[in-house]
């Protein structure tokens, strides 16, 4: 891997996520070998990923190198490796580029797509966790408009026009927001000669409300925004089959759609390696103690989504969503210094900001601690939290200017086809 030797002692750092980047930031500069690897070479900003899909934002204002990153970091270094095994014996990761050694070794790989075992919907569905995919969402929604205005039957043109959303977490949620948008302001001028009114969106959840993570009145707040966009919600509905042409589901549901987006869930990613105990059976993440420690290794630890430390108040680990991820980085950057140097550990807690979610233009609700608060000032709240958040000056600039941009024209700017999505 072409790494220097050293006689500072090497943190191998799996992922380039939340967790991942936090993480690299407290080591910069330290007396300290830090090895970041990540088979993608760029940070992916996920909360934004729906905005890509539906042609709101460009993939370049959410992704961000990851040599950009740490360039400037004293003893640091990136190489683009997707690993495959940890070999605990040897203290080595091997990777698709050859093996390193590691003396302290942190898992921060994040999540993929759960489909629950269903291989129908695995092979049919349109997941949205990476880049990549949320291009071939955008694609396939932009050729099903152009399919529907050439379309032979109406039947066809209806399949083409049905949009179907599973999961009503916040990435359903925002999703189908963003889509009634595209229907209400973009295919009435893009597309004159389809009927925009036989559009339909649909959201399916499981649950009995949308936004299950979150309070009674945000769930109800945004089922009315989505109601009042023109979204069908169906809770308590859960998804049994679809074939490429025809949703399934436990009751007598049935739709015909072209486009089925599958957001009902992730499942931890590790890697192969460790014994089988230190992983949590029903999430696929690794056992960790308060100091992000695996389960059975002292120099191995585990970061954000593929970490799950129980406590009295997280039984099932810390919720799967950005903050953790960051904060944990950040604890156990500290935390690793502490114990080079041979100084008392702190163990993580967690401080949760609250959550949010924006169902389109000012249309948002917002979870706090004490206040929980819909529309448009949430809707505000949650525009600046995600800027801020955004990595990189260049790409808040961007997305601020792409956001005014929209809000002024009822625009969207990335409508093509730059790259065709094929099914297989
Ligand atoms: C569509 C979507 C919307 C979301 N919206 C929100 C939101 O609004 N708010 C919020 O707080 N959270 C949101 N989340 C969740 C949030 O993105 C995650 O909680 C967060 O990204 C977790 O950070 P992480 O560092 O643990 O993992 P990730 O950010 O997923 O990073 C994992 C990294 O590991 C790399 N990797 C994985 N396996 C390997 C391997 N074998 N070899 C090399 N590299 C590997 C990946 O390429 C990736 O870069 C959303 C997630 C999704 C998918």
């Amino acid at each position: 891997m072409n790494i220097p030797k050293s006689t500072l002692p090497r943190v191998v750092i799996i992922g380039g996520g939340f967790a991942g980047i936090s993480m690299a930031k407290r080591l910069a500069n330290k007396s300290i070998q830090v090895v970041l690897l990540d088979k993608h070479n760029y940070h992916t900003f996920q909360p934004l990923l729906y905005q890509v899909s539906t042609a709101g934002l460009e993939p370049d204002s959410i992704a961000y190198p990851l040599r950009k990153i740490i360039k400037k970091h004293k003893h640091s270094f990136f190489r683009l490796a997707d690993v495959i095994h940890i070999d605990t014996k040897n203290n080595s990761v091997e990777t698709d580029i050859g093996n390193l050694a590691y003396d302290y070794l942190v898992i921060a790989t994040g999540t993929k797509t759960n489909y629950f075992g269903n291989s129908a919907i695995e092979a049919h569905s349109m997941p949205m966790k990476k880049v990549p995919q949320a291009l071939n969402i955008r694609s396939l929604i932009l050729q099903n408009f152009e399919r529907a205005t050439i379309a032979n039957s109406e039947k066809e043109r209806r399949a083409l026009m049905n949009f179907v959303i599973v999961g009503g977490g916040p990435t359903g949620v925002e999703l189908a927001g963003a889509i009634a948008e595209l229907k209400n302001h973009i295919v009435p001028r893009d597309y004159p000669d389809l009927d925009a009114e036989t559009m339909e969106i649909h959201l399916l959840e499981g649950n009995n409300r949308v936004l299950p993570p979150m309070s009674e009145h945000a769930s109800k707040k945004a089922e009315q925004f989505l109601k009042r966009l023109g979204v069908n919600v169906h809770c308590s509905t859960i998804v049994k089959d679809y074939d490429g042409k025809i949703v399934r589901t436990n009751s007598d549901l049935e739709l015909h759609s072209e486009t089925f987006i599958w957001a009902a869930g992730v499942t931890g990613a590790p890697v192969k390696g460790l014994q089988a105990d230190a992983l949590m059976e029903r999430s696929n993440r690794y056992k960790v103690n308060r100091y992000n420690q695996v389960e059975g290794y002292s120099n191995i630890f585990a970061l954000g989504d593929i970490a799950a430390m129980t406590t009295e108040t997280y039984p099932y680990g810390h919720p799967q969503v950005a903050q953790p991820a960051i904060q944990q980085g950040q604890r156990l950057g500290k935390n690793l210094m502490n114990l080079i140097s041979g100084k008392p550990l702190k163990p993580f807690t967690y401080r949760d900001k609250g959550s949010m979610a924006t169902i389109g233009r000012n249309k948002a609700v917002v979870d706090l601690h004490k206040f929980k608060f819909a529309g448009f000032f949430a809707w505000f709240v949650w525009m600046f939290v995600h800027l801020m958040a955004l990595v990189g000056f260049r790409n808040r600039v961007i997305v601020f200017f792409n956001w005014s941009y929209n809000y002024i024209n009822f625009d969207k700017a990335a409508r093509l086809i730059i790259r065709p999505f094929k099914k297989e």
